[in-house]
């Protein structure tokens, strides 16, 4: 009897200590926004969005360069887009603490010298190929280079000329100010990011290797500014992307005898890759959410911004993770921005080769979005 009041005693008192720990973190994790000050036009880094800054900002989404696939890009558009920033930042590319290197005919990489040369480089990467676009699709012409509403229109202005017009711009106002970094860095433009990269950022990577460059950080483009992405959270917020998901593509293929469709078979191997691709998407690979990295960190600091059902759980992720990686797998958004499914069938392209019943060949090529886990860093 005593045996069992003593071990209630101690149920109850580790479980009094649970809720204790829940509260206190709840109430104890505070808002933690830091205030940055808006720019002015005064500001002495202003740069002013001039007709000259925004003419060559609309010239830049005039260039269709579009990548299609692994090697197969606009090849003369990109040589045009490239010899264009040359021209148009020539006062960049010739000044005495620029260097600049054309990597795979297309990508470029620029250096710049800082004055601490014991000090590691740092890099920033852009690029310039986008993503097919067609003038059905878009209520604006994608490659016009549109300026309508306040807003420019056109494929590249977010993804990402953007940041390769905007990096240009930056320096070229730098240093026509005279103003030389204290660390050196690179600016890294790719040509064919959208397709994996592999002439471009692949190859920038190499010579940078090869010339012994360490780098102390890289900023790749970013993601976006979110709201509404995650329930009852009441104020948008900006997503630092520190990981990237790879993929890797799978080809199915079913082989069958041959026939024809007056004298079905039991099975067609429409029917047995429907089964297989049915079966792979109901058994997606576990979740893998990792609450001890910055993704906690992260959700901790939005904790004081959700409702308190949301709060007590983001707070206590060391014991709410479930619960909360439920939450989150309820929008696809959110399923796959926090590395919640490191396998998924995200895309599928069929080719069927036959015209009567597919006989050998109906094949099916699947991306599979593994997932890394986010390391503290
Ligand atoms: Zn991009």
């Amino acid at each position: 009897m005593a045996g069992l009041r003593r071990l209630s005693y101690f149920l109850l008192t580790g479980f009094a200590t649970v809720v204790l720990i829940i509260i206190a973190r709840t109430v104890m994790l505070s808002y933690q926004q830091t205030a940055a000050a808006p720019c002015k036009p005064s500001d002495l880094d202003y740069i002013h969005a001039d007709d000259a800054v925004r003419k060559r900002f609309q010239t830049a989404i005039t260039f269709e360069t579009v990548s299609y696939d692994i090697g197969n890009y606009n090849r003369e558009e990109l040589y045009k887009f490239l010899q264009f920033i040359l021209k148009e930042f020539s006062d960049v590319f010739s000044h005495p603490l620029v260097e600049y290197k054309v990597i795979a005919n297309y990508s470029l990489l620029v250096s710049i010298k800082g004055s601490d040369t014991s000090l590691k480089p740092y890099l920033i990467a852009s690029h310039f190929d986008v993503v097919p676009a067609t003038n059905e699709s878009w209520e604006v012409p994608p490659f016009e280079g549109r300026v309508q509403d306040g807003y420019f229109w056109g494929r590249g202005t977010l993804d990402v000329k953007n940041g390769v017009m905007g990096s240009l711009e930056a320096l070229q106002f730098l240093l026509k100010q005279g103003h030389q970094p204290q660390r050196s860095f690179f600016l890294a433009f790719g040509h064919d990011e959208e397709v994996q990269g592999i002439d471009g950022a692949q190859q920038i990577a190499a010579y940078l290797k090869s010339q012994g460059v360490q780098l102390e950080f890289l900023i790749d483009e970013g993601t976006v500014i979110v709201k509404d992405a995650i329930p009852g959270m009441r104020i948008p917020f900006a997503l630092i992307g520190v990981a990237e998901k790879g993929f890797i593509m799978v080809e199915l293929s079913v082989h069958t005898s041959a026939g024809h469709s007056s004298m079905p078979p039991k099975e067609t191997c429409i029917g047995i890759m429907s089964n297989a691709v049915a079966k792979l998407e109901a058994c997606p690979m576990p979740v893998v959410f990792d609450s001890s990295g910055p993704v906690r960190e992260m959700f901790e600091s939005f904790a004081p911004q959700v409702p308190v059902y949301l709060r007590v759980i983001m707070a206590n992720l060391w014991l709410f993770s479930p619960i909360f990686i439920r939450i989150l797998e309820m929008k696809p958004s959110t399923n796959a921005s926090f590395e919640l499914q490191p396998l998924s069938l995200s895309s599928t392209r069929a080719k069927r080769q036959t015209s009567s019943l597919p006989r050998r060949g109906l094949q099916l090529t699947i991306e599979y979005t593994p997932v890394i886990r986010l390391k503290r860093f």
